[in-house]
């Protein structure tokens, strides 16, 4: 205890009592905002959203071009995959170069459930086809989960994990904030529920911030 007391004093001598007053009150009210936030975000079953390591199966084959935003999707159907929607996107749409978003999520109901597969625009880094409002074919990353999430499902535990790891990375990689993190229906310009009410958006900004504080 004494020698408790006399380290105490001696960094009263030399910091002060306020300051260190003052730096431990606000560390600790920082410190429970953060806690509270954290916790009121993540249900037990979902994983902490910091602790990734680096995914290279994603990297793509040439030189990447700054992407500033990520926008995620639901597919608005129960099951599908790249290639399904790929089908879709040269047959119905008549896109030339196919599946329009850049990674896609799988649910185990067409790709393996939180399987990410690679599309060929993120391969060659071509612009996108998953948000034109706000020019964001052009600057963001687009990510399709396959399900419909507009009911207040959401996606399942294996995608979820799938996602956070990859907007951890992709957000580390191209530095970008959790405030450019949207779900399709928070961008500017667009009139869609994409990517539906249960979609957890705000578990995905927090693994953003967390690539960033590194
Ligand atoms: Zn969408």
């Amino acid at each position: 205890m004494k020698r408790l007391r006399i380290i105490v004093e001696q960094a009263r001598a030399r910091y002060g009592r306020r300051p260190v007053l003052v730096a431990g009150v606000a560390g600790l009210v920082i410190g429970v905002i953060v806690g509270l936030g954290l916790s009121a975000l993540l249900s037990p079953r979902h994983p902490a959203p910091t602790a990734f390591g680096p995914l290279c199966a994603v990297e793509p084959g040439v030189a990447v071009r700054p992407w500033t935003h990520l926008v995620l999707h639901h597919s608005a159907g129960d099951v599908g995959d790249a290639a399904t929607f790929d089908r879709m996107h040269r047959e119905e749409r008549q896109w030339e170069n196919g599946l329009g978003y850049d990674f896609v999520i799988g649910n185990g109901r067409g790709s393996g459930d939180g399987e990410i597969e690679v599309s060929t625009r993120w391969r060659r880094q071509m612009d996108g086809a998953h948000c034109k409002a706000d020019g964001m074919n052009a600057r963001a990353i687009g990510i399709c989960f396959v399900g419909d999430f507009a009911d207040g499902r959401t996606p399942t535990d294996a995608q979820i994990r799938a996602g956070l790891a990859l907007v951890h990375h992709l957000a580390g990689t191209f530095d970008i904030p959790s405030t450019n993190v949207l779900g399709h229906g928070e961008v500017d310009g667009s009139s869609t529920q994409c990517p539906g009410r249960g979609f957890p958006i705000e578990l995905m900004r927090v693994a953003a911030d967390a690539a960033r504080r590194r």
